[in-house]
C-alpha cells in the first residue's frame, strides 16, 4: 500500500543552524500521527514544511506517492487547524465554513448542502448565523475545524489545536476530534508538545528531540519500549537512575546499589529507567524481587493512586505509585520507614550511557 504521505530524510536549516534533520515517516492512509516535543524541537517547522509555508531545504514530501515540494500551499490539498482558531471575524459560522468551498468555485446548492452536513456534524448546525466572536472558544474551535474539513483535504494539519482550550473542554474537543477523524477515515498529523494530548489522540506518535526524530511508535511502544532515557522521561514519568554498572547486574548510584532484575552485556556508566507504578514497596527481607533499600521521605494520598518519594541515597529518589484502594492497593508507609523497592524483570530498562 503506498502511504498516504511519506517524508524522505526531509530537513530545514536556517543558516548554519538545523531546525529538522534527516525525519524519515510514512504515514497510512487514515492514520492520526502526532508528532511531539519540547519548545524548539522542530515539530512545528515539519508540519509547516508539509503545508508548504516553509520551504525544506533538503529531503522530500510525497502524498500519496508524489512529490510535492514544488507545489504552492493552495495547491497540495491540506486541511490545516491552528491554535489560534483563524476564523473570519465578520463572516458568519457558515460563511467561515463555506469559505474554502467558494474559493474552488462550489456551486452555491451543493455548498450549502455540505456546509450543513458539516455543521451537523461538529454539532454547530444551531449557530450556523452566529459571528465567531459570539462563540465559545470551544466552538470557534469546531468552526475552524469544520472549515478544514469542508474542502475534504487529503491531509489534516493540526497545530496545537487544543491549546486555547481550557482542561476540562480540550478532552470533549480531543476525544470529539478522534471519533471525526476515525469516522471520515482522516489522514491527519497532529503537533503538540503535552505527551497526555498526544497519548489520547494519536494512532502513532513521533517523539523529536532537537530536529531529529528519536523514535516512532503506538503509545505502547513508546511506554513500554522506550529507546532512549529521553523517551522514558518524556512519556510518563520514569526514574532515571544513572549509575555504574558491575557484573552486568549491579547498579551502583551514590550512596547505594541496586540489583538488578536480570543481567546485561553492558559495562561502565548506564542509566536505569523504571515506571512508578512498577515498584512495590515492602518491609526489608519479605518480598522475592527485592531491588534496593531506602527510606520513605513522603507518603501522599492523591485520590486514585498513593505515592510515595523514596530515598536511596544522597542523589537517588525514586518515586512509588500503587492504587490507593480496592483489590490490589498498595501498603502505605509512614516517612521515615525503611522499605525494600521491588520490581520484576519486564518492569526494568537499561540504557547505555552513550
Ligand atoms: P514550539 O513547541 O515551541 O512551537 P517547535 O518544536 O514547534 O517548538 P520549531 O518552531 O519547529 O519548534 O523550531 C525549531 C527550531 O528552529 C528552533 O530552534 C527555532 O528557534 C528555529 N526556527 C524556527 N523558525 C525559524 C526561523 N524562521 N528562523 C530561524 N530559526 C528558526
Amino acid at each position: 500500500m503506498t502511504a498516504a504521505l511519506s517524508l524522505r530524510s526531509l530537513g530545514k536549516r536556517y543558516g548554519l543552524a538545523s531546525a529538522v534533520e534527516d525525519v524519515t515517516l510514512d504515514i497510512e492512509p487514515g492514520e492520526m500521527v502526532v508528532l511531539l516535543g519540547p519548545s524548539g524541537c522542530g515539530k512545528t517547522t515539519t508540519l509547516r514544511m508539509i503545508a508548504g509555508f516553509v520551504e525544506a531545504s533538503g529531503g522530500d514530501i510525497l502524498l500519496d506517492g508524489h512529490s510535492i515540494r514544488r507545489l504552492p500551499p493552495h495547491r497540495r490539498e491540506m486541511g490545516m487547524v491552528f491554535q489560534s482558531y483563524a476564523l473570519f471575524p465578520h463572516l458568519s459560522v457558515a460563511r467561515n465554513v463555506a469559505f474554502g468551498l467558494e474559493m474552488r468555485g462550489v456551486p452555491r446548492a451543493e455548498r450549502e448542502a455540505q456546509v450543513a452536513g458539516m455543521l451537523r456534524l461538529v454539532k454547530l448546525d444551531a449557530l450556523a448565523a452566529r459571528l465567531p466572536r459570539e462563540l465559545s472558544g470551544g466552538q470557534q474551535q469546531r468552526v475552524a475545524i469544520a472549515r478544514a474539513l469542508a474542502i475534504r483535504p487529503r491531509l489534516l494539519l493540526l497545530d496545537e489545536p487544543l491549546s486555547n482550550l481550557d482542561a476540562a473542554l480540550r478532552q470533549d474537543v480531543a476525544r470529539e476530534m478522534r471519533l471525526l477523524q476515525r469516522a471520515r477515515g482522516l489522514t491527519a498529523i497532529m503537533v503538540t508538545h503535552d505527551q497526555t494530548e498526544a497519548m489520547a489522540m494519536a494512532d502513532r506518535l513521533v517523539v523529536m528531540r532537537a530536529g531529529r526524530v528519536e523514535q516512532i511508535g503506538t503509545q505502547e511502544d513508546l511506554y513500554e519500549r522506550p529507546a532512549t532515557p529521553f523517551v522514558a522521561g518524556f512519556i510518563g514519568h520514569s526514574n532515571l537512575l544513572p549509575g555504574t554498572l558491575h557484573e552486568g547486574h549491579v547498579l551502583q548510584v551514590p550512596g547505594s546499589s541496586i540489583t538488578l532484575a536480570q543481567s546485561y552485556g553492558l559495562v561502565g556508566n548506564a542509566t536505569l529507567a523504571v515506571r512508578p507504578e512498577r515498584i512495590v514497596l515492602a518491609p526489608p527481607g519479605t518480598h522475592p524481587d527485592e531491588r534496593a533499600l531506602g527510606r520513605v521521605e513522603l507518603s501522599t494520598y492523591l485520590g486514585a493512586v498513593v505515592e510515595h518519594v523514596v530515598r536511596l541515597g544522597p542523589e537517588t529518589q525514586v518515586v512509588v505509585t500503587g492504587a490507593s484502594s480496592g483489590a490490589g492497593a498498595a501498603h502505605r508507609f509512614p516517612a521515615g520507614m525503611a522499605v525494600a523497592l521491588c520490581w520484576t524483570a519486564d518492569s526494568e530498562r537499561l540504557f547505555n550511557a552513550a
